[in-house]
């Protein structure tokens, strides 16, 4: 009887029921194998690749169940929320094409009927809870001073086990409904914290999607539900929100498994259904002694998926590399399938590995490498200038100031080409990758000993240049001019008596190659001449010329 006068004295503005919750918040109307499932980002200001990885696995459970997926802004730490954090978290799924089902608009419009997606918009549910398990004998208001902050008689009451109504420990978890009024009569702010029925000595089992059957210490300690100012910490809210929301299976990372028994005590002493949990393993890096660590927000920037987009990565590069951690048969299905999108390739929780995936950049730089091998280049083109009109205006002004020739750039080597080439990972890099084409050559990859010959046939080549109009002719061209000059145009001769001769024809093509783009290997020199254009290309020769 206390209790429920308790509870009234606690919350006595309330004026939302439960019976209205459970109205607004109706059983789903889907059959047991579409998974409802959730992505639940703190808003931090960083989105870390461990949080990423939990909402695209997320993410294709829903879709291959055809399923319901759907956003959950968790911000009921207030102290950590910063501004424009949101924004990072939907410019990040958003980028990365993560699509939602329900969720809130970043201008506060629920798209969904299971709102609103923010947490700190759904205080009072949480309090309508938190009340009726006051009234229950299930919780009780806590007065200690600091209940958050720990005081050591939290402290202690956190490190010892429950095994009886010690007041010493336990200043409050057997108030009077007198004791009670008389601390809000002074005026005390006061915490809800969980009357746990466990002594600390149970086992219980629960059952994970991913890890099988696990089992662990119950929980024991009255820990907080509605903090005092009013929010729930995550695990309160967790339990609310997911049954509420009609979630079936609860992804996250597999550091929460340790504080799923208190989890599961709340869904107990609320009567909701327990959660499906699915844990998936973190991700870890091996660093310089081979030893593994987790990665990390503050040694790793390849932590931080804004990396990603800043350094220009095709989106399926990184989606495909998870797709590998998220099961090892991906990377045979790929090779199999070289041409369907990684959207054709499903799993289902039992396939996630459980094993701790070890980040590789290499692997992920070649992964990409394959990906964009397979781009036409016209669509890298696109790629390329999506990317500089975001992290490089100038570039962009000049990818667009002359598209015919950037085109081509990129289709340099690849359309048509029956072995693409395959060094390029990033669009940033394609800016080093090609500066020949933007800028004439600072230097001369050439040996001091070439120095003369190289001129001695540049001056030539240079004389009466006009553009070639094919390889086959650039090719010719050199040749005849080369044997002129005393290059041998029989590679087998020249083996067999190099002295005689000024080099091979393969050396002559190397002198040009060198004057125009400054390096000795280069994708196929016409097509880059073709590119610059005859009157670049002569005055590159000329430069060359003046340059020994
Ligand atoms: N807000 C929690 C986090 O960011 C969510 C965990 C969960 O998915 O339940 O870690």
């Amino acid at each position: 009887m206390d209790n429920k006068k308790i509870a009234d004295l606690l919350f006595p503005d309330l004026k939302l029921t439960e019976e209205e919750i459970f109205k607004k918040y109706p059983r789903r109307n889907l059959n047991e194998n579409q998974i409802v499932t959730r992505f639940a980002p703190s808003p931090t200001g960083f989105m870390h690749i461990g949080n990423f990885f939990q909402a695209f696995i997320s993410y294709n459970l829903a879709k291959n169940s055809n399923g319901v997926l759907f956003l959950r802004i968790e911000d009921t730490d207030e102290k950590r929320e910063i501004k424009e954090a949101k924004q990072v978290i939907y410019d990040v799924l958003g980028e990365f094409g993560i699509k939602f089902d329900e969720y809130q608009t970043l201008d506060g419009q629920d798209i969904g009927n299971y709102g609103p997606y923010v947490q700190s918009q759904r205080k009072d549910i949480y309090k309508v809870f938190a009340k009726r398990l006051v009234e229950e004998g299930k919780a009780f208001p806590c007065f200690c001073k600091k209940t958050e902050g720990k005081s050591d008689v939290l402290k202690l009451r956190e490190t010892k086990f429950l095994d009886n109504d010690d007041k010493e420990y336990d200043p409050c978890r057997d108030l009077s409904y007198e004791e009670v009024k008389q601390h809000l009569d002074n005026g005390e702010s006061f915490a809800i914290r969980l009357k746990t029925k466990h002594q600390g000595t149970e086992r219980i089992k629960f059952n994970d999607l991913i890890k099988g059957e696990l089992e662990a210490n119950a929980n024991a300690k009255d820990f907080v539900i509605l903090k005092s100012d009013g929010t729930p910490p995550y695990a309160f809210a967790h339990a609310i929100d997911d049954t509420l929301m009609g979630t079936t299976i609860v992804v996250r990372g597999e550091e929460y498994i340790s504080s799923a028994p208190s989890h599961l005590e709340l869904f107990d002493a609320l009567d909701f259904k327990p959660i499906t949990y699915c844990h998936n393993p973190l991700i870890y890096k091996l660093n310089e002694s081979g030893n593994r660590r987790k990665i990390s927000k503050r040694y790793d920037p390849e932590s931080n998926m804004l990396y990603y987009l800043e350094e220009g990565y095709p989106n399926d590069t990184i989606l495909e590399y998870l797709l590998n951690m998220i099961n090892s048969g991906f990377e045979i299905w790929r090779r199999n399938n070289p041409d369907l999108p990684w959207q054709e390739f499903k799993f289902t929780p039992n396939d996630i590995t459980t094993v701790a995936p070890i980040f590789d950049l290499v692997k992920l730089n070649d992964i990409s490498k394959n990906i964009i091998a397979r781009m036409s280049g016209e669509k890298l083109y696109e790629n390329w200038l999506i990317f500089a009109e975001k992290y490089d205006e100038e570039l962009a002004t000049l990818l667009k100031s002359d598209r015919e020739k950037f085109v081509n750039l990129c289709k340099m080597d690849r359309d048509g080409s029956p072995k693409p080439r395959k060094d390029i990972y990033n669009y940033k890099m394609m800016k080093e990758e090609f500066n020949y084409i933007f800028d004439r050559p600072s230097s001369y990859e050439i040996a001091s000993e070439d120095l003369d010959k190289a001129n001695e046939l540049l001056k030539e080549y240079v004389k009466d240049f006009s553009m070639p109009s094919s390889n086959e002719e650039w090719f010719n061209g050199v040749k005849v001019l080369a044997e002129k000059l005393g290059y041998a145009v029989d590679n087998k001769l020249y083996k067999q008596n190099p002295e005689n001769y000024k080099g091979n024809v393969a050396k002559a093509c190397e002198f040009i190659r060198v004057a125009i783009t400054g390096k000795k290997n280069s994708p196929t020199l016409y097509t880059i001449m073709t590119i610059l254009g005859e009157e670049e290309v002569k005055n590159r020769l000329q430069i060359s010329l003046k340059n020994d």
